[in-house]
């Protein structure tokens, strides 16, 4: 089915930053809506996104560049192409803008018509989203798995300033049976949670991915109330639910060393690696996210050593979703996980190339929101077509981030026998 046109606009992310939202027809009549989140604890080696840097406008934040980009410059090439071909269509885009990071169209605007011609080829077809997204794999659409969502409870660093240094502590319901179990769990251990904050006289507010910001004094702190929220909701820690981390270490790493401000210390990468494994050895935590730099190739290698083997050692700002710098990580032995995020590189042909390339080092992959998000669910559609069994899309209130647990829970509803919960530690 041919492309009939595409209409991009300015509209607001979760932040109420701008971002780029797409409607995109067909000449069947299909028409769909796709919008593009935004990161706050960006990776240097991220696709560009453009914005219009004019401090007249949403303090130079406006993204209506990437709009004309797309109604200018992109639409035209695209419309009367056939939209279920996605490569050619995602390769047409990078040939346009010709540079390595997107840095003259803009990931924003690449990525929001990339999203929406796979949801408007599934609309036409008459497939469900996750289902065309599958065999967009090449997966089985005979049975699905579903992911294991790592909740971020309790955020820091530059998501919640004045918080921990460390940016996210999650809950990951590694027993849960099922997705509509594993939201249950997480939302009661939220709700628990703050509960307990209250009573201590902590603040309940909640930081940009909807976790709990209380001002505590280490960064060890968040873990033992996560404890004692697991357990006072009713569940068992290290059995049913498990932690995960984001330090998002890039964000406090200068010269050499890893500024634990709240703590006033400053530790170098070896011992950032002892610290990790002092508390995989007395707390429950199976996967640590960015637990080094983005450069710290070489910490990075000394941690997947040290406890690779019963840790999920995960890059995000250390690959940014890039085939090039998972590449480099698998010849390094620098990890063995990968976060992916779309707007990270900026295509869907490339993220799935991404995952691919991770999968076929036998790394794990966690499809993952921005701190800055929207409405648009995709990324549930996109894990469970995926099949990688894992994702992190935030804590267990604020819309931006239930519309995926909602979804999530709508998918597997309908899938009824065909959905299977992953396991963990996740094999493929
Ligand atoms: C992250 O660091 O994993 C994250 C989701 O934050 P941001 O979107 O700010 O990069
Ligand atoms: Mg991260």
């Amino acid at each position: 089915m041919t492309i009939k046109s595409i209409n991009a606009q300015e509209i607001l992310d979760s932040r109420g930053n701008p971002t780029v939202a797409v409607v995109l027809r067909l000449a069947d009549g299909t028409e769909v809506f796709s919008a593009v989140p935004s990161g706050a604890s960006t990776g240097i080696y991220e696709a560009l996104e453009l914005r219009d840097e004019d401090n007249g406008r949403y303090l130079g934040k406006g993204v209506l560049k990437a709009v004309a980009n797309i109604n200018d410059v992109i639409a035209p090439k695209l419309v009367g192409m056939d939209v279920t071909k996605q490569a050619e269509i995602d390769q047409m885009m990078l040939d346009l803008d010709g540079t390595k990071g997107k840095s003259k169209l803009g990931a924003n605007a690449i990525l929001a018509i990339s999203m929406a011609c796979v949801k408007a080829a599934a609309l036409s077809k008459k497939m469900p989203l996750y289902a065309y997204i599958a065999e967009l794999f090449g997966n089985s659409t005979e049975e699905f798995t579903m992911p294991i969502p790592m909740s971020n409870v309790l955020n820091g660093g530059k998501h919640a300033l004045g918080g921990a240094d460390m940016q996210e502590f999650m809950i990951f319901p590694v027993g849960a049976p099922s997705i509509v179990e594993a939201v249950r769990w997480n939302a009661e251990i939220f709700h628990n949670l703050g509960k307990l904050l209250k009573k201590r006289g902590f603040q309940q507010t909640v930081g940009d991915e909807g976790g709990y910001a209380p001002k505590l004094d280490s960064n060890e702190a968040p873990l033992d109330l996560i404890l004692e929220a697991i357990a006072a909701a009713g569940y068992k820690a290290g059995e049913q639910i498990c932690i995960a981390l984001d330090p998002a270490s890039s964000e406090f790493y200068a010269d050499g060393l890893y500024d634990l401000k709240m703590e006033g210390r400053k530790l170098n990468s070896q011992e950032m690696v002892e610290l990790y494994k002092v508390w995989t050895q007395k707390y429950p935590i199976v996967s640590i996210e960015d637990g080094l730099s983005q450069d710290d190739w070489d910490g990075f290698a000394m941690m997947e050593k040290e406890i690779g083997s019963k840790v999920q050692i995960m890059g995000d700002d250390l690959f940014v979703t890039n085939p090039e710098r998972i590449q480099t990580g698998i010849e390094k032995n620098a990890a063995n996980s990968v976060l992916i995020k779309l707007n990270q590189i900026g295509s869907v042909s490339e993220t799935i190339a991404a995952i691919k390339l991770a999968q076929s080092a036998g790394w794990t992959c966690i499809v993952s929101h921005r701190s800055g998000e929207t409405e648009d669910a995709f990324i549930a559609d996109f894990v469970v077509g995926a099949g990688t069994g894992q994702i992190k899309t935030g804590s267990m209130c604020r819309s931006e981030r239930v519309a995926k647990y909602n979804r999530l829970m709508m998918i597997e509803r309908e899938l009824g026998s065909k959905a299977k919960m992953a396991s963990f530690p996740y094999k493929r």
